[in-house]
């Protein structure tokens, strides 16, 4: 060890593989919690009412107004149904937009949430919250929106379809790929970073092949909370300044978003974080990180093309305009050129060169 550094280690408790409907009465009880509002997308309400029954005397209601980007409307709108419940916690049952409506709960009403995520996209495990008003998403970060327990329940995962498995997986990857040339990286933090993209790389084909395989279910779940907590943990830099960029003034997609930058994203970066290309490379078994990032993606049946989701070559200048001005630390210097090329490449979803 050559170096100090900074672990800030994170105070919550995460409860792993086991039956989230078992573990759950526990969770509440121990926390203190009386009077639960389970939070959801439209689309997941069947689950969420399966946790309101099992939370008994404990629920208060179901409010499934989560969405995309965390709207303001919506939130004054839960923040409502939570007052006239009396809710003293909220349940977020769902991936990141149904964690984020929680997290701004936290934030506007000081009322803290319990988390059962569904999705691979790590939200869980950070303080950061975001909100939309008026077609704009603003972040920031405050640990009181982290949620003070998280239940990870494999089986939850069985009905995310293929697809979104496998980007949302490569999502959780960014974070680690991030995490690990990030400006204060740090060695134990590389470690999660280091395996949980392997167990993510092992895991994502496992569920191509067979979505009901649980036990591939369960090496995506567990690599996707290493990687969360890399997001929570340590700073990202240029690839999550381009989805940010993309997805909040181009509206595109957030995963497959995420799996069609991060192999263009990490070959720009590749020749300043050789250390970090070294880790990615052995956990993914390959010879050239941006190229196996690429391929695991593709391999798997992603669509790496980013005009796909309606970005186009003339849109690049506008987002570089608002990428840049007001980036974030990245190892290799920002050059607009090269940028540009970075996007054009992501575009058309070439394979990034060796
Ligand atoms: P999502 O939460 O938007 O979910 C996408 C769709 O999949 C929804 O309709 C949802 O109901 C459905 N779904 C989720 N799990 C399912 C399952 N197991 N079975 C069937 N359907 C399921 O998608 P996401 O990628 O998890 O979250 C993206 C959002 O989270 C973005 O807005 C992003 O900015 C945010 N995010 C925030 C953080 C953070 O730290 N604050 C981290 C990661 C992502």
């Amino acid at each position: 060890m050559n170096h100090s550094f900074i672990y800030n280690s994170l105070p919550f408790k995460v409860v792993f593989g086991r039956p989230a409907a078992d573990v759950l009465p526990e969770v509440v009880q121990e926390l203190g919690y009386k009077r639960v509002l389970v939070l959801c997308t439209p689309e997941q309400r069947v689950q969420a009412e399966a946790f309101a029954k099992v939370l008994g005397a404990f629920g208060v209601g179901i409010c499934d107004l989560a969405t995309m980007h965390v709207p303001v409307e919506k939130v004054a709108d839960a923040a409502e149904q939570a007052k006239l419940l009396r809710a003293d916690c909220t349940l977020a049952i769902g991936g990141g937009s149904t964690i984020g409506l929680a997290k701004a709960l936290s934030l506007k009403m000081a009322l803290p949430s319990i988390a059962i995520p569904t999705t691979y996209a790590g939200s869980e495990m950070t303080p950061v919250w975001g909100l939309t008003e008026n077609g704009r998403k603003t972040t920031g970060k405050d640990p009181a929106v982290q949620p003070k327990a998280v239940i990870y329940d494999p089986e939850l995962t069985l009905s995310l379809p293929v697809d979104m498995s496998v980007t949302s997986g490569i999502n959780a990857i960014a974070h680690a790929v991030e995490g690990l040339y990030a400006k204060d990286a740090n060695p134990v933090i590389s470690l999660l970073a280091e395996d949980g993209i392997r167990a993510l790389a092992q895991g994502l084909p496992g569920i191509v092949k067979n979505p009901q395989d649980l036990q591939a279910r369960t090496q995506c779940q567990y690599g996707a909370w290493l990687c969360g907590m890399v997001l929570g943990s340590v700073g990202m830099a240029l690839h999550h300044k381009l989805c940010h960029t993309l997805g909040g003034s181009f509206n595109l997609p957030h995963a497959q978003m995420h799996t069609a930058l991060l192999p263009h994203a990490l070959a720009y970066n590749s020749t300043h974080v050789p250390e970090a290309c070294a880790r990615i490379e052995r956990a993914l078994g390959t010879q050239n990180a941006a190229q196996g990032l690429f391929d695991l993606a593709k391999n798997n049946g992603a669509e790496m093309a980013l005009s796909s989701f309606g970005f186009s070559e003339a849109q690049i200048d506008e987002a570089l305009d608002i990428a840049l001005h007001n980036p974030y630390w990245n190892p290799r210097p920002l050059e607009r050129e090269a940028l540009h090329q970075l996007l054009s490449n992501a575009c058309i979803g070439a394979r990034p060169n060796a």
